[in-house]
């Protein structure tokens, strides 16, 4: 059976703990590695590793920096077919999904090309007499990142482009579920040229992310996954002074308005609330129709497509989706629907009786679809993070505005209307991180910014854009002054300008 290890110090090497996780492969439902879990000594040798070699990557010139992470890019996308496939064994999405997921990331990794631009600073000539005052952005040294399971390739290059790009060495810690994307994305930055220790990677649970959080050589955390693990890593790692940015769960709402394309609103609820078998942080969990009529019109569109939805093993490029990413996952699903049902929730498809010809012992579900949810069910107040869709009732545009508002979480949330007015009022007022208004996954582009609200999000940079350079950088002000000529004397007071 395979066996992954760690990346330390630009080689792969074994674990050494003794303790291991093992790595399915979701649309059979067999174990197909077995993952080592880190000590605390391993991570230690990491942030050696990577303590000894920030400081030279550091002095690397920053268009020196970025050409490795364009050699990187050529290197992902010779590499794209069977990175794909690899990711899809492990993590259960279709290939094309799967690419997508490879996609998103190089989009991250093509904007930081121009990091010399993003870094630099501000200068204001004569801001006193003779006095000039220019800032910079300097790495913070080492950084770590810890990532989540549905987006293997995605989210570890989300974070490790633009920290490394500024010039910072890091140590990645991915999900124990599907590691093999991020150890081999790992490997391309060595070919690339990165030098060895400036991206490690350990794998673990967490005992790592704990090693992690109190490793005092450690300058900041970024972090994606469930809420309660990002509210403790947030607060574990202020106690140690870190910078931290921590991405939670997430409910993200459809509004549906008496206006919208029917037609058009019921392919972005499909794609988007059944695509990755609804294993996205921006999945679409709720589906709001606003009024009687409009609730009527969807669902009779809806249930049909949600019936004729195509689930099949990974590796068939015409399946709508695939399994879930393991047995405790379908489990946990199949729960929420069940409670779905005893909390009183029409379920107007039934997913739960689903098995796949030839693949029996995959984790697979069906596609479920429940009318009539209010906002006290679980189902509703909960990420459920599987194929659902829950179809909640409004009466009005303020109702339906208020529900999002409301939720503990706030991701992402759409809008669906043919109507200026509405859509410009909901944008502004809604208390949602990211909004799309007729997209049903606002994924902002790679040269914005990702970032929810509330539950969603704890620390105040979003992910890539701008502000991921903002995280990883520590502004420095420099005020000079060469007084040829000028002659103050002394001043005791606190000077002004
Ligand atoms: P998870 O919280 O279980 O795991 C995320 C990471 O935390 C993994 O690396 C895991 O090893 C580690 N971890 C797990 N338990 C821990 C513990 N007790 N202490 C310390 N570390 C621990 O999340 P997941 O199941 O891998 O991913 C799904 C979740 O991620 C969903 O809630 C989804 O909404 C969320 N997500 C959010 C975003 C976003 O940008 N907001 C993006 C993708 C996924």
């Amino acid at each position: 059976m395979r066996s992954i290890g760690h990346f330390i110090g630009g080689k792969a090497v074994k674990g050494t703990s003794g303790r291991f996780a093992d790595v399915y492969q979701p649309m059979t439902g067999d174990v197909q590695a077995q993952v080592a879990l880190a000590t605390k000594a391993e991570l230690r040798a990491a942030v050696e590793n990577a303590k000894a070699a920030q400081p030279a990557w550091a002095a690397t010139n920053p268009q020196r920096r970025a050409r490795i992470l364009m050699k990187f890019l050529e290197l992902v996308a010779r590499d794209n077919d069977t990175m794909a496939e690899l990711l899809a064994r492990e993590h259960g999405k279709t290939i094309p999904d799967a690419k997508g997921d490879i996609l998103r990331g190089v989009e991250v990794v093509e904007f930081v090309l121009g990091v010399p631009h993003l870094m630099k600073g501000e200068y204001t000539e004569g801001a006193g007499p003779g006095i000039d005052i220019y800032s910079m952005r300097q790495p913070l040294g080492v950084v770590a990142g810890i990532t989540p399971f549905n987006f293997p390739a995605m989210i570890p290059m989300w974070q490790f482009a633009p920290a490394i790009a500024a010039g910072n060495a890091f140590i990645l810690k991915p999900s124990e579920r599907d590691p093999g994307v991020p150890m081999r994305l790992a490997e391309l930055m060595l070919e690339a040229g990165l030098p060895a220790g400036i991206l490690n990677v350990v794998n673990g649970d967490k005992e790592a992310v704990d090693a992690i959080l109190d490793d005092p050589d450690i300058s900041a955390v970024g972090f994606v996954g469930s809420s309660s693990i990002a509210q403790y890593i947030y607060e574990r790692a202020a106690q140690t002074g870190k910078r931290a940015q921590c991405f939670g769960g997430a409910k993200n709402h459809m509004i549906v308005m008496p206006d919208a394309d029917m037609d058009q609103a019921v392919d972005a609820l499909v794609g988007s609330g059944y695509g990755a078998a609804g294993e996205r942080c921006m999945a679409v969990s709720v589906a709001v129709p606003v009024g009687k009529t409009t609730g009527d019109r969807l669902m009779e569109k809806l249930i049909p497509r949600v019936e004729s939805l195509k689930i099949g093993p990974s590796i068939d490029p015409s399946a709508d989706f695939g399994p879930l990413v393991t047995k405790a996952a379908l489990e946990r699903v199949r729960n929420y629907v069940d409670i779905g049902v005893q909390e009183g929730a029409t379920l107007a498809v039934d997913g739960r009786g689903f098995k796949m010809q030839g693949y029996e012992n995959g984790f697979y579900l069906g596609g479920c679809l429940f009318d009539n949810v209010t906002k006290d069910m679980r189902i509703y107040k909960e990420e459920i993070f599987g194929p659902v869709l829950s179809v909640v009732r409004a009466h009005d545009f303020d109702e339906a505005l208020r529900l999002p508002s409301e939720h503990e979480y706030g991701n992402g949330v759409a809008i669906f209307t043919r109507d200026g007015d509405s859509a410009r009022e909901f944008a502004a007022r809604v208390n949602v991180g990211m909004v799309g208004i007729n997209v049903p996954i606002p994924v902002p582009v790679a040269y914005f910014s990702f970032g929810g609200w509330k539950r969603s999000g704890f620390g105040d940079l979003n992910q890539y854009g701008a502000d991921s350079i903002r995280f990883y950088t520590k502004t420095k002000t420099v005020t000079a002054r060469w007084p040829s000529g000028v002659k103050e004397g002394a001043d005791f007071a606190m000077p002004t300008s």
